[in-house]
């Protein structure tokens, strides 16, 4: 296990936000706790 030191941790980041009000959700809320709307949008940021 010696190649993990030069290789980047660049993974790929998913933001989860509600479509409504814009709040920004944990990955597992499929609920905004803000406006109870179900509608969850994924961002994916590389
Ligand atoms: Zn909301």
């Amino acid at each position: 296990m010696c190649r993990t030191a030069a290789i980047p941790d660049n993974q790929e980041e998913v933001v989860y936000e509600c479509r409504r009000c814009g709040t920004t959700v944990d990955k597992d809320t499929e609920t905004c706790p803000a406006c109870n709307t179900e509608s969850i949008v994924q961002y994916r940021i590389s």
